[in-house]
């Protein structure tokens, strides 16, 4: 039986207001470096970024009793605030039916290899946790009337460990972490970027500089405001500005760029999640679920306004077409073997040509897949047995695609109307996308990062393997969040020593080194120079030419940022020119570990396909082989280990470690293990 769901209950689940935050106190201290007036705040830990994984280790470090500071480009801003789905997803252990198994789920969630096993189980064994406490907060995860969580399938999990509050779960988790953080009276300063980790001598972690608009002034040229502190935590997100097409929301930089200048190492970054969405240029959102399995018409037209059914050359039949369309909604990222036997994957790969012809790429949902040329038209009476079953048991065999989505999933279609794109009546422009980082920075089974102090949760970690089951981002940022708060909190790092000038100036000259009247980079042209490169030659399709000559500019690039520092931009963009040259250090250590991966031979994995002449594998379509597009199928020799790249003032240094093991067979045993936890023995661990 299905309910109606009023509108008050759709606009509570779409619009969802924020928190107001009252104003951090003003710093106490200010230090006087040559002319220069920096205020000096002093707290416990620096939680970098406001998204779902910065405010979870904020609220339990502070109930742990480290006195914390929270500091964010923009409160609100960020992929857990601004980002989603038709139903956005959580991965958590099913608490339905039969509960779920630990083990079963960390070999799902490191299916993909390249990905540490003890993680994988921590963050299995350690979601219900997460899941119980942002439910204690208020999160408002559906459930059946006993009290189990209503469950359904996602990318990469045959057991159905999703679940979700509607298309803004990750909002809604961070608008109940948020409030708890106001709660815990958490010194919130918003607009504030962090631009600078500062190590003393002996690589001591001494705090970090921010920049901050409203300081500036006479004595404040860079609106500088330093945060003395022993630990920071890097929460700032993924990458999202690295690519051109782009579903991140505007002003993602994370802090690769950050932790690389700090001598902070980061793994596996060959590995991206791309597939379809809107982009951030006009509402980015991404359409799995519901969005495709209402199976609307796809098609492109091209700059004179012509259409072109071009699935139909891909597809056999109206029926394979079809049922590819609607299987995007689970088999949601690209993945290279999925392009093969006529698999959902060349969906993508139709969308990407026709974007690389110049056509645009729309989805219609007052049409039905039109048919392929020589077959049967459309019918719900002839899709593949899973979706027929699907879609049956949905009760979702309406006629058209906009009453088959109404009727799975209104949010999905209120959701565009909030940004005025109706797709009731009109078609729906999108594209294929970059929409995640798997790699960042390499952290340990408590989210500490290989200098010690720096510890990093969310997308920030390099935390996931080759795949990533959907939802389980959202899930790995709780939980680490929650483990790097538990160890700031019983293994304190020592306060920075001395007054910080030394270290503040020295900073304050490199940033005078850097920004030159007569440099001829301007910010503009350097994101347009790295986007280009890394959507161009580092998206879902690499060809290995490509890649290397790609890595030649790029160390070009922030070879002659070195030499020949950055414009000095208006006041307000200042910390923007910061970003923007961590961007280009960032974008150069993710094609060296894709250059140093595809060099040894590694083939298509994840999302990336690896295209090659001599390659083993051709998608096949309907009027034949796309041989432009032969790859190399994957590599089973790599699974079992992580490429790591660090800096060290002038190049990237490359390495490799083997995955962290995790022994299934192994049993706790209360009497015995009881004093580790007591005299907090298990927060010792030597892997970083
Ligand atoms: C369209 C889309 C759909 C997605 N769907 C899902 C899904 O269904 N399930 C799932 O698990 N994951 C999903 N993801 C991924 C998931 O949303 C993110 O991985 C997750 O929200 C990241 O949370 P975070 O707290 O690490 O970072 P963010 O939420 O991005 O927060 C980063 C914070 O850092 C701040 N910041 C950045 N740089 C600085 C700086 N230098 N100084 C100070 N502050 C800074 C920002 O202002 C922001 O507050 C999706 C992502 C996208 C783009």
């Amino acid at each position: 039986m299905f309910t109606p769901v009023p509108q008050e209950i759709l606009d509570g689940l779409t619009d969802v207001a924020m928190p107001k935050i009252e104003p951090a106190p003003d710093a106490e201290e200010t230090l006087e470096i040559d002319g220069h007036r920096i205020p000096v705040v002093v707290a416990g830990a620096a939680i970098v970024g406001s998204g779902a994984a910065g405010l979870r280790a904020a609220v339990e470090a502070q109930r742990r009793g480290v006195d914390v500071v929270i500091l964010s480009q923009s409160a609100w801003g960020g992929t857990s605030a601004c980002s989603g789905s038709d139903k956005q997803t959580l991965h958590t252990a099913n608490t339905a039916d039969q509960g779920d198994d630990f083990k079963d789920m960390a070999r799902a969630i490191r299916a993909g290899g390249a990905m540490d096993e003890d993680t994988a189980y921590i963050e299995a064994v350690g979601s219900t946790r997460a899941m119980a406490s942002l439910q204690y907060l208020g999160l408002p995860l559906p459930q059946d009337p006993l009290g189990g969580t209503l469950r359904y399938q996602t990318d990469h999990d045959e057991v159905g460990r999703a679940t979700s509050c509607g298309p803004r779960t990750s909002r809604l988790m961070v608008k109940v972490l948020a409030e708890e953080a106001l709660r815990l009276r958490i010194p919130f300063h918003d607009r504030t970027t962090a631009v600078e980790i500062l190590r003393d001598d002996a690589e001591r972690v001494s705090g970090l500089l921010a920049m901050r608009n409203r300081e500036q002034g006479e004595a404040n040229p860079y609106g500088l405001i330093y945060f003395k502190v022993p630990t920071i935590v890097l929460a700032a997100g993924g990458p999202g500005e690295l690519y051109r097409d782009s579903v991140f929301p505007n002003g993602c930089f994370g802090s690769l760029g950050l932790a690389l200048e700090a001598g902070v190492e980061l793994v596996n970054l060959t590995e991206s999640q791309f597939g379809i969405g809107t982009r951030r240029e006009g509402f980015p959102w991404n359409l799995s679920g519901t969005y495709v399995q209402a199976m609307p018409h796809i098609y492109s037209v091209d700059a004179d306004g012509k259409e072109h059914h071009f699935l139909a050359d891909y597809y056999r039949t109206t029926q394979e077409m079809a049922s590819n369309i609607f299987r995007k909604g689970y088999q949601w990222p690209f993945h290279a073997s999925r392009m093969l036997d006529f698999g959902s994957s060349l969906v993508d790969l139709g969308i990407f040509r026709e974007c690389a012809l110049g056509r645009r790429v729309f989805m219609d949902f007052n049409r039905n897949p039109l048919q392929v040329p020589g077959d049967e038209p459309f019918s719900t009476d002839r899709l593949d047995d899973d979706v027929a079953t699907y879609l049956g048991t949905a009760g979702a065999t309406q006629e058209l695609p906009i009453d088959r989505l109404s009727h799975m999933n209104p949010l999905a279609i209120e959701l565009y109307r909030r940004y005025k794109i109706d797709v009731a009546t009109e078609p729906l422009e999108f594209a294929v996308n970059n929409q995640h980082m798997n790699g960042g920075i390499s952290v340990d089974t408590w989210g500490q990062s290989s200098v010690p102090g720096i510890y990093a949760v969310g997308e920030a970690a390099g935390t996931h393997g080759v795949t990533r089951p959907g939802g389980s981002a959202l899930n790995a940022g709780q939980v680490f969040g929650t483990r790097a708060a538990e160890h700031m909190a019983k293994r304190p790092a020592q306060a920075p020593q001395g007054d910080g000038k030394a270290l503040v100036g020295a900073a304050l000259a490199r940033m005078d080194a850097l920004f030159r009247a007569d440099s001829p980079f301007s910010v503009d042209a350097l994101q347009s120079e790295i986007q280009a490169r890394m959507s161009d030659d580092a998206g879902p399709f690499c060809f290995a030419d490509r890649v290397s000559a790609a890595l030649s500019e790029a160390r070009a690039l922030t070879d002659a940022l070195r030499a020949q520092g950055l414009a000095k931009p208006r006041g307000n963009q200042l910390s923007r020119a910061m970003q923007w040259r961590q961007m280009a250090l960032a974008s150069e250590a993710v094609l060296t570990a894709l250059d140093h991966f595809i060099a040894r031979g590694g083939g298509s994995r994840g999302a990336r396909a690896i295209c090659d002449p001599e390659g083993s594998a051709v998608p096949n379509t309907r009027i034949g082989a796309v041989e432009a597009f032969r790859f190399r199928a994957e590599t089973p020799e790599f699974t079992d280990e992580q490429i790591l790249v660090r800096y060290d003032g002038t190049g990237m240094a490359v390495s490799t470690r083997k995955n962290r093991s995790f022994d299934e067979g192994a049993k706790t045993f209360f009497e015995r293990d009881w004093p580790a936890w007591l005299t907090g023995a298990i927060y010792d661990t030597e892997d970083a």
